[in-house]
């Protein structure tokens, strides 16, 4: 009854893919917030077939987490009204528990060669966010069957400068990682950026992934692409930068990174 009730509210503001994590088994990277009792793993999915863009999918639309924080923040108000005394609080990114881990013990998906949780429906193109609450929760795991990493190697074949290996990710030879720093880059960074796809981000090893083929649109009207194709006006008009994704860096890095791009066309 519970489980329905709570499916329920999450299914009416299209997230279909969850499952619950008593405390105890949850995996920490920082010491829980007090009272926590369980956790509810969600996937948001965000992937627009077939869309040419110059950042990375997850940067095609506004800024996920404010996106995050209205939607999951509706989802916590209504959960908190039908459990009275109980305590509900969103986080994405930022939160104590360690998501990739966690959501794979939820069965949200299977956690692939490039480190990222893949979804049988809707391949890596998704956020991983959870609300940790007072409310006690028995453990609600999705089955996987079946579906797991193919190990074929083609996200490590499409990495650009080898930041995937069987040692694990190096940030630094990460196209998303430097595209994302600040301040004055060293020239084997600013080649990097003037090579890249992307202005910002990179998605080269999603992109390779055979199972992040032929995915559907994400059911989250809010996390569809908008802005597909970001240019220096854009990044200049105070409105549209402040929403976006790479607004937290500030104006100069993405402007940066578009004029190392343009020297690559010179
Ligand atoms: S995001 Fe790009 S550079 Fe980073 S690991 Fe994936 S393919 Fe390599
Ligand atoms: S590209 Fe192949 S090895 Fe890499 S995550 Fe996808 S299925 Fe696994």
């Amino acid at each position: 009854m519970m489980e329905k009730t709570i499916a329920q509210i999450l299914s009416d503001r299209g997230i279909e893919v969850f499952g619950q994590l008593p405390a105890a088994e949850a995996d920490m990277l920082k010491p829980p917030m007090e009272g926590v009792r369980a956790y509810i793993m969600m996937l948001l999915p965000y992937h627009t077939a077939g869309i040419k863009r110059n950042v990375a999918l997850f940067a095609c639309f506004p800024d996920y987490h404010a996106l995050t924080r209205k939607l999951l923040g509706e989802v916590c108000a209504e959960l908190e009204s039908r459990f009275p005394g109980e305590t509900f609080k969103a986080t994405v990114d930022s939160s104590p528990v360690a998501e990739v881990g966690c959501a794979a013990k939820c069965g949200l998906g299977v956690i692939g060669d490039n480190g990222l949780l893949i979804n049988e429906r809707y391949g890596s193109y998704c956020f991983i966010a959870e609300i940790a609450t007072t409310l006690e929760l028995p453990p609600l795991k999705r089955d996987t069957g079946a579906f797991a990493c193919l190990n074929c190697g083609a996200c490590v074949n499409a990495c650009p400068h080898g930041a995937l290996s069987a040692d694990g990710f190096d940030a630094d030879k990460c196209v998303s990682h430097v595209s994302q720093k600040k301040g004055q880059l060293t020239p084997e960074e600013e080649e990097m950026i003037s090579s890249a796809d992307f202005i910002w981000g990179c998605d080269r090893c999603q992109d390779a992934c055979p199972l992040n083929a032929g995915l559907g649109d994400t059911r989250l009207e809010c996390f569809k692409a908008t802005a597909p194709i970001v240019t220096e006006e854009m990044a200049d008009d105070p409105v549209f930068f402040k929403a976006s994704a790479f607004a937290w860096r500030g104006k100069q890095t993405i402007l940066r990174n578009i004029a190392l791009q343009k020297r690559k066309n010179q």
